[in-house]
This record gives C-alpha cells, structure tokens and sequence, in this order.
C-alpha cells in the first residue's frame, strides 16, 4: 500500500517514495542530553518510533539514527544566544559537562527501554563527530558561503538563496528576530555560527578545519555531520519536534545542500508539542512531567507510551492522568479478548463453530489504511477496537484463533502499546483463597459428594466470581 506522509517542506501529503527501492533511511533529531526527559520529548520520539515500526512493517528496510546532543545546543539557540545547555547545567550542579551528558545518555536509553522504543541503529553522540563536522566546515570555507572571524566560523545566509523554506520565515522576519543578539562579527545578523571559540567552555577541540582555532560545533551543523556519516547526502525522512523547524532545520538544510550540492532531505516530518491539561507544560505551572515522575506513580510504560501515541502526531494532543486511566483500561480491554482466544487456542475453553477471517481481513485492511494515511493511530485504534468488538462477540473455532492472534500480534507490532500475547492459564487472576475453594470442589465432585460441591460454588459465587467449566478443567471467572 501507498504510504502518504506530510512532509512540512511542501505541506502537504506526499507519497513514499525511497531513493534507494526497498530502503527507507530516517534522521531523528535527538536529545540534548542536559536534563531528564521529560512526556514532551517523548511525544516526538515515540513518533519516530511508530513511523519507524509501521514502514518496517511495510515491508521496507529501514535505517534509523537518531543523534545525542551533547555539545553546542544553546539556551536561546534561536538567536544564537546564552550559554550551552550543557555548561549551564556543570554551572548549576558543579559536575563537568561531560559527566552531565553520560548521566542524561543513560536515562535517556533507560526511558527509551521503558517506553518500548526499538532502539535505532545508530545513536551517535555529537562529540565523537568533530572530525566530519569539521570537513564539512571546511568545504564550506572553500566554497565561499561561510566565513571565519576571530576564530568563531559563520554560515553566510544570504550566499544559499532558499534559507528558510522549510520554516517559511520571511527575510524581514529573520531580521527583526535576530536582532535580539547583537553580533557585531556576522556579516548579516541571520547568519548563524558552524564553530565556537570561547575559552571558558569545557567541551574543546583543536578547530578540525584548516586554519581552524580551539573551540566547540554549533548545534546545526552536528546533525548535518551526523546523518551523512551514516546515511549519505541525501536522507528519505528527517523528524523532529515542531520547534525544531526554526532554525535547527533551517539551517540543517542550508549548510547541507550548500555542501552536497543536493536536496538534503526528501520528507521533512514534525511532532506537534505536547499539551499538559491543555496548556503548555512548564516547571513554574506544576504540570511538568518527567518519564520517570510517570512510572514512579505506578503507570506502566506501555500506559504512558499509548497516553502519548493515541493521537497522530500533526494533531494536537492533551496529556492528563485521567488518560493514563483510560490507557490502563484500553489495554486491557484488549487484552482481555486476546485471552479469550488463548484459551480457546489452548483448550481451556470450549471451541465455537465461527470463522473469523471477515473480520480478520478487515481490521488489517482498516488498520493499514489508517497508518499509511500520514500516520493515524487514532484511526488504527478504532481498528483495533471494532476487531476486539468482533472477537468479543465471536464463539471462534480453533482455526479461526491463529489469524486473529496474528491480528492483534501485527498491531502490536506497529504501535508497541499492547504488550506481549497475555497468558491464560485457568483463572489466573482469581484470589488464591478462591482457587483453593475451586479445588476442594473438584476434589468433592470427584467424590461425587455433590452437597459439598454446590456448597462451594455458592461460596465462590458469592466471592463475585462464577465457575466455568471447560475440557480442560474448571476455571473462575470474575462475575
Ligand atoms: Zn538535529
């Protein structure tokens, strides 16, 4: 099947189309390893994560890096002001940069592990890349579009004809906005920096360029270095956060294709930013929550990761507790009827006489449609939801179980929200007392001391759950 994807260079829906057939490659801009991650982050992550799974699931091979910044990104990386978020961090806690960024690298993958992400293939760090961003630089030298001043290296803006297209900022726009920082040094105040030089910051390299002086990477041009490294001049799909548009991909696209000479990027894909209770998440509003603030009240990740994928990734999402709640739940209404077709598969319930292959074909069908159109889980949900409806309804023979299994499986698989195929042994989630019950029943039945038997069940019962009888043995089951 097609797959349409919004691609925010054109804005609008375009189709799939890889430059290598067969191979989608994808560039995640990743996390500035400073602070703990938090549900917002996330939100963009797991997305990566579901475009990931669903063209994979598609039958394409796909290579996926997604980058850790830990250089370079400033406060106000927007006009090429304050401090490294990293420094800023040492200043604040008194530990080095660079154990800052081992410490946030590793909660980061921990909350990645948590959240069920498959992990991409390459998650390069941005201060192993020196030497590429370095070549890049220099070519950009030599070409005339970037020029050095007192060490620092700039991009000349005006020199590449198309800045800004991704963002669609207008000149004038630019001007007024980066005429915040005054930088006597720029040629043009747009111009944003390749390379630093600052002796104060901890982070340092010998300038990996020609003529090059002692300093640190710009943000921008680490990505660029990155994702050619691994993935070549030219990418299939470039994802990032909304607020990364302007002008992280701006420039990532300015300072890329005045290198290659190519189009850098075939489809540019941006996650909306997360609401909390319908407004911004901030510290000062209380409404700020990490990864891990989530999983400390008692949710699991794979609750947080369906609270933070319900909704496609361009739509607007509000994140509350009560959806926290309601993804416990959602979860296990499907799981429940995939249980239902365990115990049927493994004789513990009676059989019926129901094929089940219309509505087999037809939540695949609902479910694929819903995802190659740009992505909508909300739609693949409502697909999931309608063939948990059907199997609810069903008495499936045994043939019709391995198809339907396989359904749910293959969701499961795209949106990573449901968990594994849920056990079902006989009554498994009765209280203990209860089973013990239901084997003194079965002991007396065996007797054929029916009194007691029926005395059981009535206690059972009366505990709120009822006796079902199966070939292979009875179970309980709640009332
Ligand atoms: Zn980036």
């Amino acid at each position: 099947m097609v797959i349409r994807l919004h691609n925010s260079l054109t804005r609008q829906l375009e189709e799939l189309r890889p430059i290598v057939d067969g191979k989608v490659s994808m560039y995640h801009c990743g996390p500035t390893v400073y602070s703990s991650p938090h549900i917002g982050n996330f939100r963009s992550f797991l997305f990566a994560d579901v475009l990931r799974r669903f063209v994979e699931d598609q039958g394409y091979e796909v290579t996926q890096v997604m980058n850790i910044t830990d250089v370079g990104h400033l406060t106000l990386d927007d006009v090429e002001g304050g401090e490294d978020k990293m420094e800023a961090e040492s200043r604040r806690t008194g530990r080095t940069a660079w154990e800052i960024a081992q410490r946030y690298t590793e909660e980061f993958e921990e909350c990645q592990r948590a959240l069920r992400v498959r992990i991409p293939h390459y998650m390069p760090r941005a201060t192993d890349f020196v030497p590429q961003m370095g070549s890049i630089i220099a070519d950009l030298l030599e070409k005339g579009v970037a020029y050095a001043v007192n060490g620092n290296v700039y991009f000349e803006v005006s020199k590449f004809r198309e800045y800004g297209k991704l963002s669609g900022k207008k000149i004038d726009e630019l001007e007024s906005g980066a005429r915040v920082a005054v930088n006597a040094e720029k040629k043009d105040p747009r111009d944003f920096a390749l390379w630093k030089v600052d002796d104060q910051h901890q982070m340092q390299w010998d300038g990996p360029f020609p003529g090059g002086a002692r300093g640190f990477p710009g943000w921008h041009i680490e990505c660029s270095a990155m994702s050619m490294h691994y993935l070549g001049k030219r990418i299939d799909i470039h994802t990032g956060g909304e607020d990364n548009m302007f002008p992280h991909h701006d420039c990532e696209i300015a300072q890329s294709e005045a290198h290659t000479g190519e189009r850098y990027v075939s489809i540019w894909m941006h996650a909306r930013h997360l609401l909390v209770d319908n407004t911004k998440m901030s510290k000062s509003l209380g409404n700020f929550y990490t990864v891990q603030s989530i999983l400390d009240m008692g949710y699991s990740g794979l609750e947080l990761r369906y609270a933070l994928t319900r909704v496609q990734y361009r739509q607007s999402l509000s994140f509350t507790i009560k959806g926290l709640d309601e993804a416990r739940a959602a979860i296990a209404r499907v799981n429940e009827a995939r249980k239902k077709l365990v115990r049927v598969r493994d004789g513990l319930d009676r059989p019926g006489d129901e094929e089940l292959d219309g509505a087999v074909a037809a939540a695949h069908d609902a479910f694929t449609a819903a995802m190659s159109e740009d992505l909508n889980v909300s739609e693949a949900l409502a697909a999931v939801f309608e063939f948990v409806a059907a199997v609810n309804r069903a008495a499936p023979t045994v043939a019709a179980v391995g198809p339907a299994l396989a359904a749910f499986d293959r969701f499961e698989d795209v949106l990573g929200v449901f968990g594994d195929e849920p056990q079902a042994d006989a009554s498994s989630d009765a209280p203990a007392e209860l089973l013990a019950l239901l084997e003194q029943r079965a002991q007396a039945k065996a007797d054929k001391d029916w009194q007691t038997a029926d005395g059981l069940r009535d206690q059972i019962a009366a505990a709120g759950w009822k006796i079902v009888d199966t070939p292979a043995g009875a179970r309980l089951e709640p009332r």
